[in-house]
């Protein structure tokens, strides 16, 4: 299994241990996310994974408004989305 397969993995099962590790793009929406967002990517051909949220800006990647990835998702442990 490679890194974005473990990922993909922690989008799929809303792992807290995922937040602050990294964002992902969905180019579904032009947003990036944290691993914890509740609105999740159905097709991973959409997602690109980045390790930090700048990356994904430099991709043309907007932040999500709903999981704030610039701020909530780098605190460890949080669960406010579960
Ligand atoms: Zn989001």
């Amino acid at each position: 299994m490679t890194k974005n397969d473990l990922r993909w993995q922690s989008i799929q099962t809303c792992d807290t241990q995922a937040a602050g590790t990294f964002v992902y793009g969905n180019m579904a929406d032009d947003l990036y996310h944290s691993p914890l967002c509740r609105n999740r990517p159905t097709d991973r051909d959409d997602v690109q994974f980045f390790d930090t949220p700048d990356e994904a800006r430099k991709h043309g990647f907007k932040a999500c408004n709903a999981c704030s990835p610039d701020h909530a998702a780098w605190l460890v442990g949080a669960s406010r989305w579960m």
